[in-house]
């Protein structure tokens, strides 16, 4: 499984299923956790999840990591 060193948090999380970034807590979030508001196509390609992050409830945009 691979380790991802949070450096604010200073401590390592594990990705797992697909995670996105909040940028607000600086947090992995389980994609399953958050509310969905939108979704759509970077520019190399890439999925870009707009969700409501169930931590800090603050809207973030964030690239799908598998
Ligand atoms: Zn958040």
């Amino acid at each position: 499984m691979e380790r991802y060193y949070n450096t604010k948090l200073k401590k390592y999380q594990f990705k797992r299923k697909i995670q996105v970034y909040c940028s607000h807590c600086s947090m992995w979030i389980n994609e399953e956790t958050t509310k969905f508001v939108n979704i759509e196509e970077g520019m190399q390609g890439e999925d870009k999840l707009t969700f409501i992050c169930p931590d800090c409830g603050q809207t973030s945009t964030s690239r799908r990591y598998g």
